[in-house]
């Protein structure tokens, strides 16, 4: 073990009060202690609804809205699928690319792809680990061109219809700049905020905005390692109510409301979170706000333990944010790849052997095989961020 790994590893058994644990220590866990999960749940069997209606689901609705400041909520079965329909919505179409980052998870391109649209990479910013707003901007003014009321690449000769922004671990991306540029450009924007339940951007002069609301639609999972759990789940929140009405209508197979007749008007999806998943989720919105505290306890603790140590910094979010600290996260500091590269997989690899689990940040999209052709900027800042980033473990329960 190298003296830097056995160092970290300490610190980081030192700041969750576990050694060398009998149990894995997992990077995120569900925790449905305190709620009442059982009670919400155990009613929807009860009473038989259990599937795509039901009162849970609109109240989960209703609470998601009331949590985030949201005008609209629309619940689905995951974030990937939530994702693909909000894009939907915003036009994208076969053939067309969207902008996105490529530190990010493979989600955020599927959802591209199941459209037959295509991933543009723009490189990332090494404060939030969101988009750059100066990389887009320079990408833009290289390869984009306005046409008929439409953003194209005059490389690909592609139509430019939508831009992603990721919340990467719960940390706001700059999204005040981003738009500042896609609104000259008239590119709009949906983000994925699918870690970032309970996440904000910082204003001045005026409200926190919750993030997914500053751009036209965000989407947040509930997949089974967020912040807040339904099984699978997800939802979009906007302020704009054309989207959401049409999300609504697409997500639940476009079925014209009627007592008896099937009429559908457009080719719909069947996107609905059902009312069971809904249960849980609810159950976990009443103590997310305990939850979220118990985080900035959990990130605190890191800081303390892991100040000292040299070619070490944990990510913290930007000034103008207030992050839900997700996934609370190290960057190792090291200038020479190879050393870099020995020191990240001695920790991983030691961590593993404590039961302790860190998890590095994903292969950047473009380098994966299914990804390697697609059209991109510079991305420096991404790559280099490559073997840097390591997630430590952050269940809230840590803190107990
Ligand atoms: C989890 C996640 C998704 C996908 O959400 P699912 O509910 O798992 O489908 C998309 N993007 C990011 C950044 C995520 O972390």
């Amino acid at each position: 073990m190298t003296e830097l790994s056995s160092k970290i590893i300490n610190c980081i058994e030192n700041a969750i009060g576990f050694k060398n644990n009998s149990n894995k220590i997992p990077l995120h866990e569900p925790s449905f202690k305190e709620t009442n999960s059982w009670d919400y749940v155990k009613n929807c069997i009860d009473s038989g609804w259990v599937s795509n209606t039901g009162e849970w689901v609109n109240k989960f609705e209703e609470q998601i809205c009331a949590f985030t400041g949201s005008s609209y909520a629309i619940a689905v079965s995951n974030g990937t699928v939530g994702l693909r329909l909000a894009l939907h919505t915003l036009g994208v179409k076969n053939d067309d690319e969207v902008l996105m980052p490529p530190l990010t998870f493979v989600a955020t391109a599927n959802a591209v792809s199941h459209l037959g649209a295509i991933p543009h990479f723009i490189d990332i910013e090494k404060n939030s680990l969101g988009l750059s707003p100066i990389s887009l901007e320079e990408r833009l003014n290289d390869i984009a061109i306005r046409k008929n009321g439409f953003t194209y690449n005059k490389k690909t000769g592609r139509r430019i219809a939508a831009l992603i922004a990721v919340h990467v671990f719960g940390n706001p991306a700059d999204l005040t700049s981003i738009l500042k540029i896609t609104r000259n450009w008239g590119i709009p924007v949906l983000e994925d905020a699918a870690e970032a339940l309970g996440s904000w951007n910082k204003f001045p002069n005026k409200n926190n905005a919750h993030c997914g609301l500053l751009g036209d639609v965000g989407v947040i999972s509930f997949n089974g390692n967020k912040l807040i759990t339904t099984g699978g789940g997800g939802v979009l929140i906007t302020h704009n109510q054309k989207i959401a009405e049409l999300s609504k209508h697409l997500s639940t197979t476009a079925k014209l409301a009627h007592d008896w007749e099937f009429d559908h008007d457009h080719i719909g999806w069947n996107d609905r979170l059902p009312n069971i998943n809904a249960a849980l989720g609810l159950a976990q919105i009443e103590v997310l706000d305990r939850r979220l505290e118990m985080k900035r306890k959990l990130l605190k603790r890191y800081e303390v333990a892991l100040q000292d140590i040299e070619n070490l910094t944990l990510i913290r979010p930007t000034q103008n944010s207030l992050s839900n600290n997700w996934l609370i996260s190290i960057s190792l500091n090291f200038e020479k790849l190879e050393e870099l590269k020995k020191e990240r997989n001695e920790l991983l690899f030691n961590a593993i052997k404590r039961n302790l689990m860190l998890r590095p940040i994903w292969k950047p999209l473009h380098k994966l095989l299914i990804y390697q052709d697609t059209p991109r900027g510079s991305l420096k800042c991404a790559e280099n961020f490559e073997y840097r980033i390591i997630n430590l473990p952050s269940s809230p329960q840590l803190i107990e």
